[in-house]
């Protein structure tokens, strides 16, 4: 980040393809929120106006939502060149959300059920990092207030922020929520980043991995034993609700592809060959 004495730092916080849950979030933090905003010159806030009139440099841009249309690339791309640091927010910019569904059902299919009749666009959904560098991600659907407080304080301070990687069963259990994995649910905890409380436990709700995977998560050993108890089918439709089932399965890929090396094998089989074979 540029360092300029005195000077509050230019953020900016856009919406791409979302529901903007998240920006909702920020807001709802009410004094907190207005708070941090004290601490910085805010050019750009989405839900506050239509159109982002673009500075010529930012130094910290928030992206919530999901790159979908021509519009949002381009925006995105333009606040990447212009912003030292980029920051994702929530679900569906890091993880595809839950509009990455329909990738895993025929895309045809999908978007015919929703506009029946009209002639629409209809992109595979793909995650910010897959057309812009990423420094960071505030994770969740929608994300955790009082992190994002947290983490945002923590970028102005000190200019970078590190979310402790815990699973969510951490969270889960230290609140003696009952174990829903154990009563034969389909339940992603032990391989879910922490941090939201496990605020889906609390109301019996099963975690469908919204925050994604925390570093050294055991994917493999987690996929083994869903897979003896679910079937493959049951498993994907419980990953696939907030996008995580190509990021759980491409840490899978890179977790084999390692011990393939190791044993010397020179060929990756496609990832979903590999979950077959663990079943
Ligand atoms: S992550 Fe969830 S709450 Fe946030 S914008 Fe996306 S869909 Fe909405
Ligand atoms: S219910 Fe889910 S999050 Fe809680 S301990 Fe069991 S597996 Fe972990
Ligand atoms: S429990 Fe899981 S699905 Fe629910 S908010 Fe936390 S990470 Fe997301």
């Amino acid at each position: 980040m540029t360092k300029r004495k005195n000077i509050k730092p230019k953020i900016a916080i856009i919406g791409l393809t979302s529901c903007e849950g998240c920006q909702f979030v920020m807001l709802d933090q009410g004094r907190r929120f207005l708070d941090w905003l004290a601490k910085v010159q805010l050019e750009e806030f989405r839900l506050v106006e239509d159109e982002p009139i673009l500075a010529e440099h930012y130094d910290i841009c928030f992206v919530e939502g999901n790159p979908v249309t021509k519009a949002n690339i381009k925006l995105l791309k333009e606040m990447r060149c212009r912003s030292d640091k980029l920051v994702v927010v929530g679900n569906c910019a890091a993880l595809g959300g839950v509009w990455e569904l329909k990738n895993y059902a025929s895309k045809t299919r999908a978007i015919k059920a929703v506009y029946k009749k009209l002639k629409v666009a209809n992109p595979d959904i793909k995650e910010v990092d897959n057309f812009v560098k990423v420094d960071y991600v505030i994770p969740g659907c929608p994300i955790d207030g009082d992190e994002f407080i947290e983490l945002a304080n923590q970028l102005l301070k000190k200019g970078s922020f590190r979310i402790p990687q815990n699973p969510v069963c951490y969270e889960c259990q230290s609140r003696g929520y009952q174990c829903l994995l154990q009563q034969e649910e389909i339940c992603l905890g032990p391989i879910t980043l922490g941090g939201c409380k496990a605020v889906c436990l609390k109301s019996k709700q099963a975690c469908w991995g919204c925050r994604g995977l925390f570093d050294g998560a055991q994917v493999e050993n987690f996929m083994n034993y869903l897979l003896k108890h679910f079937s493959r089918e049951q498993v994907y439709r419980i990953m696939e609700v907030f996008g995580a089932r190509d990021t759980i399965l491409k840490r899978l890929e890179e977790m084999q592809g390692k011990k393939n090396r190791k044993f010397g094998k020179s060929k990756v089989n496609k990832i979903d060959n590999k979950i077959k074979k663990l079943k």
